[in-house]
């Protein structure tokens, strides 16, 4: 084993093995098994790490089982940097077939040309056209709006974390934040030179690629004093590997509080929604920045809403950066509650987009014609006309996120 694990290791023995992170992880929930657990797995890290456990099927299961959503570290007595422990012990095992497709994408989203193509394809899928819903691509016409540039200062003290397609995937959302730090008097930028938030490179056992992106980004928001990430799940990679770039980490926070600082010291009138609302609240956003009333004190200003906490006892969705994917029938089990919950709800709103699509396509499957939207969108609706820049959009129809 060539890499040093000596602070990593050192890390993992701050657990004293307590368990008292057990009930809040949701894989153990799920299985009731120590090695599903973070006790457990932190016990499979050491050995890793320390060369006395080799790689086998079932370790992997177990490592690559943990869905990287922090709840334990939230609430470890003994403060175990778990997220950085899993990570390190991910490292310790990357291989070239383990690490093959993570590499190809990170090259992919790199390389300018190829990004295009993935743009292409972002707005094809998005539009269903992919599924041969022509009539759907033709409704949501304006959308090629996308394709204008963001009209947004390169520089500013308050800056959007947009990263490798968040400008493509979340132009919608990109412009409702645009918006309303504008009628709150806030100028933001959009630095040009961002890089990927390195999450697939952080969680791939890819350490050395995840800490040249967060140098890219350190320097292309030297300019700014705070970086909002548009999806809470890039903005944990953002804020975790900024700790190796001091002048990038302790900038990075969660949109939806600044948005609302923002809007207590500049209140606006907003129209009456009398909507029923669920929401669903990341784990990134929850255990990361330590914000899981955020979306709630957002929302709360809007008059006539009602809103609704998706079985936020159940933890997380299932999503999970690719869990989603590789892990489809834990990811299914784990949006159950969720999906109850919504029964009634008139849409649900998430601040991160793979939480968006995982909760939207579960939706669907059960027939429930209940559009997602990032809360961010959801408030730019409430700006009455008088206002500059409101976005006239009747809810639910031709919304980004609610044609994955
Ligand atoms: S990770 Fe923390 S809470 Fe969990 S067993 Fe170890 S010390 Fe206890
Ligand atoms: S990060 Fe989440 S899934 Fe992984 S061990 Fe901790 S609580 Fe469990």
């Amino acid at each position: 084993m060539s890499a040093d694990f000596t602070a990593t290791l050192a890390d993992a023995d701050l657990c004293v093995k307590c368990g008292l992170c057990l009930p809040h992880c949701p894989t153990y929930r799920l299985t009731a098994h120590e090695a599903d657990g973070p006790r457990g797995r932190i016990a499979l890290a050491q050995g890793v790490m320390g060369g006395t456990l080799a790689a086998s099927p079932v370790l992997l299961k177990h490592l690559d089982g943990c869905l990287s959503c922090r709840a334990c570290e939230a609430v470890c007595p003994a403060k175990v940097p778990y997220g950085r422990v899993l990570d390190s012990a991910r490292a310790a095992l990357a291989t070239p077939s383990r690490t093959r497709m993570t590499r190809l994408l990170g090259m992919v989203l790199a390389a300018a040309p190829l990004r295009g193509l993935i743009r292409i394809c972002l707005w094809l899928a998005s539009h269903r056209l992919l599924r041969g819903n022509v009539p759907g691509l033709l409704q949501s016409w304006p959308v090629v709006r996308r394709w204008r540039r963001v009209a947004a200062p390169a520089e500013a003290r308050v800056a959007l974390f947009t990263g490798c397609v968040g400008d493509i995937a979340e132009r919608a959302v990109l412009d409702d934040a645009l918006r309303l730090f504008s009628a709150a008097g806030v100028t933001v930028a959009i630095p040009p030179a961002q890089a990927c938030c390195g999450a697939l490179h952080q969680h791939g056992g890819l350490p050395a690629e995840a800490a040249a992106l967060a140098a890219c980004n350190a320097k292309a928001f030297a300019a700014s004093d705070t970086v909002l990430p548009l999806a809470t799940g890039c903005g944990a990679a953002l804020r975790d590997l900024g700790q190796t770039q001091p002048a990038l980490g302790h900038k990075v926070k969660d949109l939806c509080s600044v948005l609302a600082a923002a809007l207590d010291a500049q209140p606006l009138p907003l129209r009456a929604m009398p909507l029923r609302v669920g929401i669903h609240t990341a784990c990134t956003q929850a255990h990361v920045f330590g914000a899981k009333q955020a979306v709630r004190q957002l929302l709360a200003r809007i008059p006539g809403i009602t809103l609704i906490d998706l079985a936020a006892e159940s933890g997380c969705c299932g999503a999970a950066g690719t869990a989603f994917i590789t892990q489809p029938q834990q990811a299914a089990r784990l949006l159950a509650p969720k999906l109850d919950a919504a029964t009634g709800v008139d849409l649900v709103v998430s601040a991160n987009i793979g939480c968006s699509m995982h909760l939207l396509r579960g939706l669907r499957q059960r027939g429930m014609a209940v559009p997602v939207l990032h809360p961010i969108s959801l408030l730019a609706q409430a700006l009455p006309p008088s206002l500059p820049g409101r976005s006239v959009r009747p809810l639910g129809l031709a919304r980004p996120q609610g044609r994955w």
